[in-house]
């Protein structure tokens, strides 16, 4: 059996439960984006299969070092019924674990998923002037989910961060009030930059996209343009330069060593105070910084 370090120990702390997850078919979108059908018998008596609904999946790395990967994932075009749904992944260069396996994916094979911590996007009762919405490639399945879910009179102004020109070719849903931008990546300020000065009062933003360029954003969205930190939900979805969760050597051995004490605990332990505080702190914060990507499921 693969290996999962640290996030899995944690995670098999807190009772997540692995589902497993059949490919059945693969979409080529765009020469970096790939749509991969897949079903599960057990996945949606866990998860709610409403707009922006994502799992936690565990991918061995190509390198075969005998280790998953956990990554987030959108699940998109579900069906709780038949246990059928789709996942739209990026794949980009350098690639990880994720990208790698989806890159290769074929009907037939199978990958474990969790739940745990699994969130979806709702209308509050009151509905917003509108919504401001922003990401890039690895977001569009989620935004949009929303836009789809979003009524046809209130306004959406969705800002897409630039990172390959293939981007351009994704298809994004129509809604009669919504301004789609593409912002090219110059640095992490240029996405923050390009939001339009406006007046942005009784607006909800929902927030997805590169960790760095997410902080100066949340910045810009707070200070300039006055938005509660009620009102922005923000999310890192994936770090430059650097893999989500990816175990340094240490965290692998810090994995093997708790694993071995707990199977040397007589009976089931409760997870330390430590373990406990990670696991609640907000991944997807509302008005916190976004947190840094690490060793901790996301
Ligand atoms: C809640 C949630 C939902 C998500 N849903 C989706 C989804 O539906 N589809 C999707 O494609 N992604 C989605 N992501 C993002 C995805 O989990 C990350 O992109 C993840 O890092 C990919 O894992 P990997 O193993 O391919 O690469 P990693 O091992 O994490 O990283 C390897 C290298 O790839 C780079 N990299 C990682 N992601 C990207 C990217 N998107 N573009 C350019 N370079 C990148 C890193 O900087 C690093 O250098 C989601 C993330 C979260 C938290």
């Amino acid at each position: 059996m693969a290996k999962r370090g640290w996030e899995g120990v944690m995670m098999s702390a807190y009772g997540a439960r692995d589902h497993i997850v059949t490919v059945t078919e693969r979409e080529e979108i765009t020469p970096h984006f790939v749509r991969i059908f897949m079903s599960s018998e057990t996945i949606f008596t866990e998860v709610n299969a409403g707009p922006t609904a994502w799992i936690r999946g565990w991918f061995p790395d190509a390198n075969g070092d005998g280790f998953e990967y956990q990554r987030g994932y959108t699940l998109s075009q579900s069906n709780a019924e038949t246990g059928e749904f789709a996942i739209d992944f990026v794949l980009h260069e350098p690639a990880g674990p994720a990208s790698q396996w989806a890159q290769a994916a074929e009907p037939g094979w199978t990958f474990a998923a969790q739940t745990l911590g699994t969130t979806k996007f709702e209308l509050p009762d009151e509905l917003p002037a509108g919504y401001l919405l922003v990401g890039d490639a690895a977001s569009i399945p989620a935004l949009s989910a929303i836009v789809a879910t979003v009524p046809e009179e209130v306004p959406l102004e969705v800002y897409l961060e630039l990172h390959h020109e293939t981007d351009l070719d994704i298809p994004f849903p129509t809604h009669p009030r919504l301004n789609v931008h593409w912002i090219p990546r110059t640095g992490t300020e240029s996405l923050a930059a390009s939001i339009e000065p406006r007046d942005w009062s009784d607006w909800k933003a929902w927030l997805a996209c590169e960790t760095a360029s997410m902080k100066p954003l949340r910045v810009r969205l707070r200070d300039e343009f006055g938005f509660p930190k009620s009102e922005v939900h923000a999310q890192g979805y994936w770090v430059e330069g650097k893999s989500m969760g990816r175990m340094r050597e240490e965290d692998k051995a810090a994995a093997e060593a708790a694993k071995a004490a707990r199977a040397a605990t007589p009976r089931n332990p409760s997870p330390s105070h430590n373990v406990k505080l990670l696991l609640t702190a907000p991944h997807v914060a509302r008005g916190a910084p976004p947190r840094e990507a690490g060793s901790l499921p996301r």
